[in-house]
């Protein structure tokens, strides 16, 4: 057997034997909630160990280096700046096309209708406002707020605490600016050049090591996510909720991807999806789109016939601005709760949704959970245009709703991730084709 086949078994072997390990040998639903986290715990611990750590050591150097390389290669700025803008044009309207998706499936399937907020707590799915709160606490709950937020990420007073914080957007952009120096300053920048390309080929080779450990840490990882709300949360009440998140985020990924790879990146998108199974695999497992980045760089110029310019430059970027899936996510589960409340929305509110969560899905970090946060953005916006509307006497969604779907959100977290993901891979091929490797123009640019 190939070695590219049996990593590829073993992967996919890790999957499912992680489902079965922590459904049946680590739930028990006669356990606290205290007492099943102290069980999935060494298995968390030797996943993080294994295969998380290792990948995220590489995020912050694999960034700065990839993106100074492609920015490098491409060489000529007014080249990038048009690079730049078709990136930009294909993030903004993969995110607006995916989150008027996601509104259309919840405004047909309703799935927040039928279902009494007693049933919710019958079924453990309320939790305290308070668990809620600590997760908002501290971040910008309004539009204003965190697109301020999002600007002083992008310009850094300092881009090495943007590197200790994880910072990733400030990162890409400070390395943006040094690659174009580099361009621009010819001969004596040509050794930093070099040295660039020299690390980046390290770090790949980083990378390739890394994806074999992937098998013992997948298993690991999904064990113990399972292992902490069993499957049995997605066949509540919340089921339909979590159906309608599930085929928008299937529908997306299958169909709306798939279309667009195939009219502007003249690629069959199937063999392309197939081709980054590791990616979709690490995505799932990690629910980080940041951890998974090394992986996605690695697999877009190896398997996926991405070029270097366009994967180095296209998706460091849209690992974190660019997230198809948490702005579906987010339409979904802020409509669904509107829904629960028996609260209507008319279509102004959901135009507040369409651009609101396509913010916030921008605003959002690489992180697990880091939709659930931004989601309060959605829901204060959609709450001022309600009290606008109603006056004082309209009742606001409250925050701690968020709650009702903590439980469901490990699973649906690891979903929307395959999406943000698979959105930036799907990118970085359109891109190639046109910023394709040319290897002798970078000489040319250096004269
Ligand atoms: N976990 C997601 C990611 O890393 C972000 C989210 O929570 O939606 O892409």
């Amino acid at each position: 057997m190939k070695k590219e086949n049996l990593l590829t078994l073993l992967i996919l072997g890790a999957l499912v034997l992680g489902v079965l390990v922590g459904q049946f040998l680590l739930f028990d639903p006669s356990l606290s909630a205290e007492a099943l986290r102290s069980r999935v715990d060494p298995w968390r611990i030797a996943g993080e160990l294994v295969f998380i750590r290792p990948l995220m050591m590489l995020i912050i150097p694999l960034v700065f280096v990839s993106v100074v390389s492609g920015v490098t290669s491409i060489g000529n700025p007014q080249r990038l700046g048009i690079i730049g803008g078709a990136t930009a044009l294909y993030y903004v309207g993969t995110t607006l096309v995916a989150v008027l998706l996601g509104l259309s499936l919840v405004n047909l399937v309703n799935p927040g209708s039928g279902v009494a907020i007693e049933q919710l707590e019958s079924a453990g799915q309320r939790t305290f406002e308070s668990d809620v709160q600590g997760r908002l606490t501290g971040r910008p709950g309004d539009v204003g707020g965190s697109f301020l937020s999002l600007l002083y990420q992008m310009i850094p007073d300092n881009p090495l605490r943007s590197a200790v914080d994880r910072e990733v957007l400030g990162v890409v952009v400070f390395a943006i600016l040094i690659g174009l120096a580099l361009v621009m300053s010819g001969e004596p920048a040509r050794p930093a050049i070099k040295l660039i390309d020299g690390l980046f080929h390290a770090l790949m080779k980083l990378v390739t090591w890394i994806i074999w450990l992937a098998p013992i840490g997948i298993v690991c990882i999904v064990a113990s996510r399972v292992g902490e709300k069993g499957l049995a949360a997605l066949v509540g009440p919340l089921s339909k909720y979590v159906l309608t998140v599930i085929v928008g985020l299937l529908i997306h990924l299958l169909v709306v991807l798939p279309a667009i790879l195939a009219v502007f990146g003249r690629t069959n998108p199937y063999r392309f999806l197939w081709s980054l199974r590791k990616v979709i695999v690490t995505a799932f497992s990690t629910a980080s789109s940041n951890a998974t980045l090394p992986v996605t760089i690695e697999e877009c110029q190896t398997s996926g016939g991405c070029s270097r310019r366009a994967a180095n430059f296209v998706v460091p970027l849209g690992a974190t601005v660019n997230m198809n899936g948490t702005a579906l996510y987010e339409a979904v589960a802020v409509s669904f709760l509107f829904q629960l409340f028996g609260i209507d929305l008319s279509l102004t509110q959901q135009l507040i949704i369409l651009i609101t969560a396509t913010l916030a899905a921008i605003g959002a970090a690489g992180i697990p959970g880091a939709g659930l946060v931004t989601m309060a953005i959605v829901i204060n916006a959609v709450n001022a245009s309600l009290t606008a509307v109603g006056g004082e006497g309209v009742e606001p969604l409250p925050l701690w709703t968020i709650g009702i779907i903590l439980g469901v959100d490990r699973i649906l977290d690891m979903c929307r991730t395959v999406l943000n993901v698979m959105g930036d891979a799907v990118g970085a091929r359109i891109i190639t084709r046109l910023a394709p490797d040319e290897p002798d123009e970078r000489e040319r640019a250096l004269g």
